[in-house]
Parts: structure tokens; sequence; C-alpha cells
């Protein structure tokens, strides 16, 4: 945190506070007790948050598990803490990137249907990188009865799945 202003070189003032604020993406939601650093000549202010990451990640999971529909500001939030770009998430859940501004149109969103919600929040509350997961890659082509063969493995590998020949 710089303790000195950004936009006239004043010494900041440090002290805690409540904010209730755009500040994260979501309405509602208050931050307690945070470092508010103010310049005391020109008023701008900096807010220093400890250990965002965490505090995003709560606040993520606290959202994927609640029971109430998601909203705009709540699936933009979701995709943004996934680290996932419109296009990237558009092919994630398998749907074009207009789809998605649709889906976070804050005056008039389109709604999200349950299977597509319910994949956003299971993205979520796996709680792992989301690049593990193929899902983009997946059911683009004709479909096709599965041929394969499932053989014990050696060393830490107990099953090995090989393509049926
Ligand atoms: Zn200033």
């Amino acid at each position: 945190m710089n303790d000195k202003c950004l936009m006239c070189g004043t010494p900041m003032k440090g002290t805690r506070e409540n904010i209730k604020d755009d500040l994260i993406g979501l309405d509602n939601v208050t931050l307690k007790g945070v470092m508010v650093y103010r310049c005391p000549k020109c008023g701008e202010r900096e807010v220093g948050i400890y250990k965002i990451e965490e505090l995003h990640r709560r606040l993520a999971m606290t959202v994927a598990r609640r029971r109430e529909k998601l909203g705009p500001k709540e699936i933009r939030f979701l995709r943004k803490y996934l680290g996932l770009s419109s296009k990237d998430f558009a092919d994630k859940m398998g749907v074009d990137k207009t789809t998605v501004s649709k889906w976070e149109r804050v005056d008039a969103p389109a709604p999200m249907g349950q299977p597509a919600e319910r994949l956003l929040r299971l993205m979520v509350m796996v709680d792992k990188p989301i690049e593990e997961y193929p899902l983009e890659e997946t059911g683009l082509v004709e479909a096709r009865p599965v041929r394969m063969v499932a053989e014990e493995g050696k060393g830490t590998e107990a099953w090995r799945i090989v393509p049926a020949s």
C-alpha cells in the first residue's frame, strides 16, 4: 500500500471502515473493518484488502451454494473468480459469447437455464483450477458408442484406459 497519494503526493491517512460499495462487483456485500487510506488534501481513496484471493474464494463459494437463482452480477462475479474471459466462459459452457453478455446484462438479463447455472456453480464448488476440466472440447463430435479397453496398470496408476483397436 502506498503511503503517499498517487494523485497529489500528500501522505495518506489510514482508518478502519466498513465499506459497502461495488468494490468487488457484488451489491450488498459489506467488508467490515477494512483499511481505507484517504488523502487529506484531494480526497483520493485507496482500500487495502487483507488476503483478497481468500476473500474472493469465500464469497464465490457462498454465492455458488445459495439456493436463490444467480443474478447477472453474481454470474459475472463467479466467471471472473474462475479467471475466465467472456469468450473462454462461453466455450466452457457451450454457448456463444452473446449469450454470456445477455446473462450478465444488469438492466435486462436473460435467464440462465438451470443446467448452465448448475454447471457454473459446480465449476466454483470443485475448487480446483478449471483448466483441469477440458469441457470446451467435449460434445462437439457426432455421438458414437464408447469402445475402449480398461487394463490393470503398473505403479501409481491402478487402471489404464486404452482405445480399442
Ligand atoms: Zn491527494
